[in-house]
């Protein structure tokens, strides 16, 4: 692999060193769906396709909840409205103050780098919270989140207390039986029902998830093991990079 396209697309350059990037350390961790979700595709390249086209939806629905909660006046796209029902209600449930939106921090004791979603303050607690348009809530994000923190925490007072993940998805439900279809899976079919039914689905409505993260001391752990791996993996390329930062 060309080095500069390696540095751009893993990293970030801070200062004049460069350090490797939150998501694609934790890209090392073995995501056992992704494999179901490839073994039902028709082909790799279908697989691909849809993959894109999904990311291509949760991107617009994260920036539009980050443009909402900016005050920004944005017209929302009929496609993801249910779900920016769903945000509108989370939010009226809390007493939110949002500080930071999409804030790079890089940690100088670890040497990695990467961009949060949201630092805020929620009913008088300050955290950082990410964003998430997932069907659920994987183990692997604690692992992410908890490197924010960690990175924050070095650089900024106050610091963060603590961690959080909002979830937000959509979906439409069979009359007949417990499938669901999501938006997201833009062209699977409806999941989860009986098999013989010949689905009739309904309105597509919106559905939020909203969890506090403990254990900040466990998960950074393992994220600097996950780290160690990721170095492992492309030290030959690593030993190139003339700029890399190291841990102190
Ligand atoms: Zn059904």
């Amino acid at each position: 692999m060309n080095i500069q396209y390696f540095k751009s697309k893993y990293g970030y350059e801070i200062e004049g060193m460069w350090y490797p990037r939150i998501t694609a350390i934790c890209s090392t961790i073995a995501k056992p769906g992704l494999l179901r979700y490839y073994a039902n595709q028709k082909n790799f390249t279908v697989a691909q396709e849809n993959l894109t086209r999904a990311s291509n939806w949760g991107k617009l629905l994260h920036e539009t909840m980050e443009k909402i909660l900016q005050g920004k006046e944005i017209k929302i796209d009929p496609i993801i409205s249910p779900s920016i029902s769903a945000f509108e209600d989370w939010r009226n449930q809390y007493s939110i103050s949002v500080l930071e939106i999409e804030k790079r921090v890089m940690s100088k004791n670890h040497s990695y780098a990467g961009t949060f979603d949201l630092l805020i303050e929620i009913n008088g607690k300050l955290g950082i919270l990410d964003l998430k348009t997932s069907k659920g809530i994987w183990d692997e994000y604690s692992l992410q989140i908890a490197a924010y923190v960690q990175a924050f925490n070095e650089m900024a007072l106050p610091k963060a207390e603590t961690r959080w993940i909002l979830r937000i998805d959509q979906y439409q439900k069979c009359e007949f039986c417990p499938a669901k279809k999501r938006t997201k899976d833009i062209d699977e079919k409806a999941k989860g029902g009986k098999k013989n039914c010949s689905h009739k689905l309904g309105q597509v409505q919106g559905e939020w998830e909203f969890k506090e993260l403990d254990n900040q001391d466990r998960d950074i752990e393992a994220f600097l093991g996950a780290k160690k791996v990721w170095e492992w993996q492309n030290h030959k390329i690593l030993a190139h990079i003339d700029n890399r930062a190291l841990s102190i």
